[in-house]
């Protein structure tokens, strides 16, 4: 599996997978254990949840997948920003890592920007990660500001990534964010990058894929990781789509291909405020 840098050096893998609405549905558990051990046998470690995903169910279905193997993910969650206090952060850290049969997250992320100050959640991130509970930690959704404001507390140039929405249609960050986050060698974490699906109907991509004999999953997530320093989590319920989404690290998009999606989904000329899912 392709990895990226962090900025102490170590690596993480380029392709996880994404687990939101997933443990919600009795009917559709069977088959996503299948897809997330399968994303394990297929070398996609990376495996990013949330104690706000059905509220631990998406942890827990995560939890009965890789028992046994848990030294083969590279396990991500994030803690609600109301609970992200001095104290409430080593509390909801504790409860995510009962519900994923573990002692230890490999990265632990603030789910967004709330009333508590971001002293607060560091000041917790740190005791966790010195308490051997979390290896890394990091953001999401923060825009420049906000990230700016992360980096220059004492301990924030610590940040392993910011994960954010990032996809062909959403390519505002590429203006200011992205930037930013490059010039640190902190990689970013694109979420939703097949824009929940919708970005699959979208007919300019229905029709480059068709030109180019590929489908329009392979086009979408091959332009982001095409960029050597982003990590990508599409999600997926089904090993189908899976092994699809896996095309795109095993048969890159040529820069050829890259410079028509760019053409084809320009991004903004001018910076436009981060968007949330
Ligand atoms: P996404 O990954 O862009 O899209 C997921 C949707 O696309 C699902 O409906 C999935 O359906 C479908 N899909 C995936 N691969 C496909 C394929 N090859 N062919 C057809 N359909 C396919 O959206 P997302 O779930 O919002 O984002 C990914 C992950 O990022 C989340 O699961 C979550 O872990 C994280 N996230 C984080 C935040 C945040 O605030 N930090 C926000 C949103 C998301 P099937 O399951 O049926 O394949």
């Amino acid at each position: 599996m392709r990895t990226v840098r962090l900025p102490d050096g170590n690596s993480l893998p380029a392709l996880g997978l994404g687990t939101w609405n997933m443990g919600d549905a009795p009917a559709r558990r069977e088959e996503e254990i299948a897809t997330i051990r399968l994303a394990l046998d297929l070398g996609v470690r990376l495996i990013d949840t949330a104690e706000m995903y059905g509220e631990g169910q998406s942890e827990s279905l995560i939890g009965a997948a890789i028992a046994g193997r848990r030294d083969e993910a590279f396990l991500v969650s994030k803690v609600y920003p109301h609970n992200a206090s001095r104290r409430g952060a080593i509390a909801a850290c504790e409860r995510s890592l009962k519900r994923l049969g573990t002692d230890h997250l490999d990265l632990y992320l603030l789910h967004w920007r709330g009333a508590v100050a971001l002293e607060e959640t560091l000041e917790a991130f740190l005791r966790l990660q010195a308490a051997g509970k979390i290896c890394y930690f990091g953001v999401s959704n923060l825009d420049l500001d906000d990230m700016q404001a992360w980096y220059a507390l004492t301990g924030g140039d610590g940040v392993a990534t910011d994960q954010v929405l990032y996809n062909l249609t959403r390519r505002g960050i590429e203006l200011d964010l992205l930037p930013w986050l490059r010039a640190r060698h902190i990689p970013l974490m694109a979420y939703s990058p097949v824009e929940q699906g919708r970005l699959l109907r979208e007919p300019r991509l229905i029709d480059f894929a068709h030109r180019h004999g590929i489908s329009p999953a392979h086009a979408a997530l091959g332009w982001l990781l095409a960029q050597e320093d982003l990590i990508v989590i599409p999600k997926t319920s089904r090993r189908a789509h899976l092994r699809e989404n896996l095309h795109a690290l095993e048969a890159p998009l040529s820069p050829a291909q890259c410079a028509e999606l760019d053409a084809l989904f320009p991004a903004p000329r001018q910076p436009v405020p981060l968007a949330m899912l």
